[in-house]
């Protein structure tokens, strides 16, 4: 590709280190610049539109151009453009949202401890773990356990806890304590003839052997995505959650769950949580929080981990652990803003009632030879590309299958993603209607046809 000198392009070469890109690519090929937002349509500097099929990373829920998120920002820079959160210190909106998420939580939670990320937000639920059972007196119940395919996050901490082989690679992660459950991936791992019901009964025998086998006076939490997204959008087999549960509570494991993709509408609930029967101990929460306008997540604790941690603060002199702009009064104000336009627009209901239409669309490319399975749940889905549908195997991945395809989508003006296993991804903004749905699977049907004559 020719790069003019000084172009953007050659700038963004020259000076930008891109996370998650292959770096020696991007020297050859540039950067895909994106200059505006319009709905759920983003438009690049050339002045194509795309259909952002992903909501960017899981997160635009409100689309690329919800004025009101703008206008909630600006309002706040001019009243109070920072302040933090240390030593007792707070600002207006950064209450409102604490008590806003205690009154929406999907389990009763008593605290909201504000971070930066998804990342951060994972990183400090082991703290608190770790924190917790030092205070109880329980020194050696310290182990996390995640599951293989599980995304969340990259900091030292959370990338331990992602059980996906390109976060960890050369990274010299996992840290010690972190251990990794099977995934629930139903197409790939059940046995033949077992139903969904027995498979989630093995999944939750083998977390039980697991914990048994570590010593249950060592386990301290277990981590899950209600759906696993970025391990390939994978929603849990019937009864799984009930039956995890039921080992973790026999075991004095608490239960993180991840929402950092499903809260806020994206499952048909407001919270994965709620879709699946989970009783959490603890929430992450980020992304849709502020529908990706600004950097917020969340930590949301129960009143019995909270009441260690009081414990913790009058031994040790305070709770010792803080982000400079966690709980930054201006993404408070705009997750603020977001959560009140999910309510007055009934996100929720939305959702619920365009799902159909949504999995509708997903599923009628079961047929296709290329795709092995479709799955999804609410506006999340996937396509799972394979070579051989009766063996349910794969494509080598060095043939790049599913990033090709991905590179079609754009020709047709879309933006979405691959993950493990050349599963496509599907996660529009929560606003999009029928017609939006429509359009994106017709413009995926296209670039599918391009791929199926290139490979065939
Ligand atoms: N948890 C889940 C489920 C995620 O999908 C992600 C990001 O995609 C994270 C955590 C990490 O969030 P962040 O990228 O904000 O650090």
């Amino acid at each position: 590709m020719n790069i003019p000198a000084n172009s953007p392009h050659a700038r963004d070469i020259a000076c930008h280190l891109h996370p998650y890109t292959n770096l020696e690519a991007h020297e050859k090929q540039g950067p895909h610049i994106l200059e505006k937002g319009d709905g759920i349509y983003v438009i690049d500097d050339t002045g194509k539109r795309y259909i952002e099929g992903l909501a960017g990373l899981w997160c635009a829920s409100l689309g690329f151009s919800e004025r009101r998120l703008a206008e909630a920002a600006a309002r706040q820079m001019e009243i109070l453009p920072f302040y933090h959160n240390f030593a007792s210190k707070t600002s207006p909106p950064t209450i409102d949202l604490a008590e806003k998420l205690i009154s929406i939580a999907p389990a009763p939670m008593s605290k909201v401890f504000f971070t930066n990320s998804g990342s951060e937000a994972n990183d400090l639920q082991i703290k608190i773990a770790w924190y917790m059972n030092n205070v109880l007196g329980r020194p050696k119940k310290k182990k996390i356990i995640s599951r293989t395919g599980g995304y969340h996050g990259v900091t030292v901490a959370a990338a331990s806890l992602t059980g996906l082989p390109y976060v960890q690679d050369a990274f010299d992660v996992p840290i010690a304590n972190i251990l990794h459950a099977d995934q629930p991936h139903f197409y790939h791992f059940a046995e033949p003839g077992e139903s969904q019901e027995d498979y989630a009964s093995r999944l939750a025998g083998g977390l039980e052997k697991m914990i048994l086998d570590e010593g249950p006076e060592t386990v301290a939490a277990f981590i899950a995505e209600p759906v696993m997204a970025a391990g390939g959008v994978i929603p849990p087999p019937r009864t799984y959650f009930g039956k995890i549960q039921e080992v973790l509570r026999r075991h004095d494991v608490m239960l993180i769950v991840d929402e950092v993709v499903c809260g806020f509408g994206r499952t048909a609930s407001m919270f994965g949580c709620e879709t699946y029967g989970i009783r959490p101990d603890a929430v992450t929460v980020a992304k849709g929080l502020s529908s990706g306008y600004l950097p917020i997540g969340a930590v949301m604790i129960s009143d019995e981990i909270y009441q260690a941690l009081v414990e913790g603060s009058r031994k040790h002199g305070l709770f010792g652990t803080g982000f400079t702009y966690g709980g930054h009064p201006v993404p408070a104000a705009v997750a603020l803003e977001t959560l009140r336009i999910y309510e007055e627009r009934d996100i929720v209901g939305h959702v619920r009632s365009i799902a159909g239409h949504f999995q509708k669309r997903l599923n009628s490319f079961a047929g296709h030879p290329l795709a092995g399975e479709t799955r999804g749940v609410g506006l999340i889905g996937a396509i799972e590309l394979v070579e051989d549908k009766g063996a349910r195997k794969n494509f080598d991945p060095a043939l790049k299958v599913g990033p090709r395809l991905v590179n079609k989508c754009l020709d047709h003006g879309l933006i979405t993603r691959a993950m493990s296993n050349d599963s496509i991804a599907f996660c529009p903004p929560l606003i999009i209607d029928e017609s939006g749905i429509d359009e994106m699977f017709d413009r995926f049907a296209r670039a599918l046809e391009d791929i199926a004559a290139e490979i065939a």
